[in-house]
């Protein structure tokens, strides 16, 4: 433990040790001896603090031209450039994801970054003819003010920058709580724009457990929106409690995504999506593929070869560049993915690729488990219906379209679902009767662009979408202007 930093809070401008004078430490997925570094264990008053930091330099950021703002983030892009090959290091050292995965996820992120600077020079509003005479109306935006960010742990750069950039570029200051297990994430981009020149106070960041700081910072009568994504559970309590002291607040939560597969869908390109989408980033995504709906008619040949391809991958350290599929991110995830795959069998699902945790030389200090397949699943069983966030797959038998829309909205969540074919009609037939805030055609149920909305309907999403000019729509509020420049000549007369 001699060697290991100690990593503080960012209040004000100033790293700072939390007031409850407690660290806690975390260790590497892949190489539970590995310890990456030590957090503050933060109370309540730390995040009072941060709150209270934010609202002293609200005044002065919202002040500042957003082009202005968009200077920095377009100097926070250039560091993330710079940067991006030791921050997609320490993703896979904290989180797990193989290296690929992390690259990508870096570049998300410097992507919603270029995108909301980008946006520094337009920020809309609208102007519209007055019913009334010689009078002007339009629209303007201004900050919500200060917003809390909560982030879960599977992406632990790309969501809080989707939703810090465009939190910044609308002139917000920000409160920002990332998940227990990825702080040293967290860290690496505060320091990206910190080095940028984001003035103290407007970013701040505080480490500790969600229960006791997500929980202050939502309760803050000073905090006046709340950007969430992680569970259902607490998203659905944050929304409620929001509500309470009148907070604008948006919570991206999981998902049981589907993808159909048709009698002429294209299958080499099928497969290829369902197993990226399966098992790519340990099927720890809210986008990712958890169940598989196979017209009966090609069912037999899409099980032989899903089983082919998924045999092919490899399991292991996300540091090894040949890896395909790396560890689950804790202890939790490990026991959570294992008793489903049990309630699996138990419910009398046939399990038929994987099923085991990944052990022997090489494997033993991480929370590596095989990619896993059943099939001969029921609608209402507990694997068909739950968000596992592992490599699990379902696969279900349909005799139709009809049939298989049936089966992909039998969930409580809708947030991406895909259909392979090539048939245009039942292509737009289901983007028009699935239940999802995200549809992909021949393409994987993962990810997203960044100037497009991203969220789920049902159990996946409330409030807002993230991304795109949705989050500009959240993080702004709209003001209309109505100027008379009549002079003495008229009285305008409203309804
Ligand atoms: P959690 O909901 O447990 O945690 C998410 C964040 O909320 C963490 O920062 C956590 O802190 C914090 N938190 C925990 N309790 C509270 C509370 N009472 N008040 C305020 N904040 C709190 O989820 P996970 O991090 O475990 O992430 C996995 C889940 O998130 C999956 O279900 C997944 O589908 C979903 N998810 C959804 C996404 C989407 O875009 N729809 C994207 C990614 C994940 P701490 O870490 O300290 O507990």
């Amino acid at each position: 433990m001699a060697d290991v930093e100690t990593h503080l809070n960012h209040i004000g401008g100033k790293w700072v040790e939390s007031s409850s004078g407690r660290t806690y430490t975390i260790a590497n997925p892949a190489r539970r001896g590995q310890v990456l570094g030590e957090f503050q264990t933060s109370r309540g008053e730390d995040a009072h603090a941060a709150v209270e930091a934010a609202v002293e330099a609200l005044s002065g950021w919202t002040a500042t031209p957003a082009p202005q703002r968009a200077e920095i983030l377009y100097r926070a892009l250039e560091i993330m450039r710079r940067r991006a090959e030791e921050i997609a290091r320490t993703i896979t050292l904290e989180e797990g994801k193989p290296l690929p995965d992390a690259r990508g996820e870096v570049k998300r992120a410097m992507n919603i970054t270029e995108y909301a600077a980008g946006e520094g020079r337009r920020l809309f509003g609208y102007t519209t003819p007055s019913e009334i005479p010689e009078t002007v109306a339009y629209t303007t935006r201004r900050p919500l003010g200060v917003v809390g960010i909560i982030t879960p742990w599977n992406f632990p750069i790309a969501i809080p920058a989707w939703k810090m950039a465009p939190a910044l570029i609308c002139g917000n200051t920000l409160v920002f709580k990332p998940a227990s297990s990825t702080p040293l994430s967290a860290v690496k981009l505060m320091k990206v724009f910190e080095d940028a020149g984001l003035p103290p106070g407007v970013l701040n960041m505080i480490t500790g457990p969600g229960g006791v700081i997500g929980d202050a910072l939502v309760s803050h009568p000073k905090v006046d929106g709340i950007s969430f994504t992680g569970s259902t559970e607490i998203g659905s309590g944050i929304y409620t409690q929001g509500a309470r002291t009148l907070k604008k607040v948006q919570a991206e939560m999981g998902g049981k995504n589907a993808v159909i597969v048709l009698e002429d869908a294209d299958m080499d390109k099928t497969l290829a999506g369902i197993v990226q989408g399966a098992f790519g980033s340990t099927g720890q995504r809210c986008t990712a593929t958890s169940r598989a709906i196979v017209d009966a008619s090609v069912y037999d040949s899409f099980m032989d070869e899903l089983i082919r391809r998924t045999d092919a991958l490899k399991v292991g350290d996300g540091m090894d560049e040949s890896v395909t599929v790396g560890p689950l991110s804790s202890q939790d995830q490990f026991d959570t993915v294992m008793g489903y795959i049990g309630i699996g069998a138990e419910e009398g699902a046939r399990l038929a690729y994987g099923g085991h945790a990944v052990t022997g030389p090489g494997y033993d200090e991480g929370y590596y488990v095989q990619p896993t397949i059943f099939t001969d699943v029921a609608p209402d069983m507990r694997i068909a219906q739950e968000e596992i966030f592992g490599p699990v797959l379902t696969v279900f038998k349909a005799r139709d379209l009809e049939e298989a829309i049936e089966l992909a909205n039998n969930v409580k969540f809708g947030l991406s679902s895909s259909i392979y074919t090539r048939d245009l009609t039942r292509a737009f037939r289901y983007a028009d009767q699935v239940e999802a805030g995200i549809v992909h055609v021949n393409a994987p149920t993962l990810g997203g662009e960044v100037h497009l909305p991203f969220g789920g309907l049902k159990a996946s999403g409330a409030g807002a979408r993230e991304q795109g000019t949705e989050a500009l729509n959240f993080f702004s509020e709209v003001v209309t202007v109505y100027i008379d420049y009549a002079g003495a000549r008229t009285q305008a007369k409203f309804i």
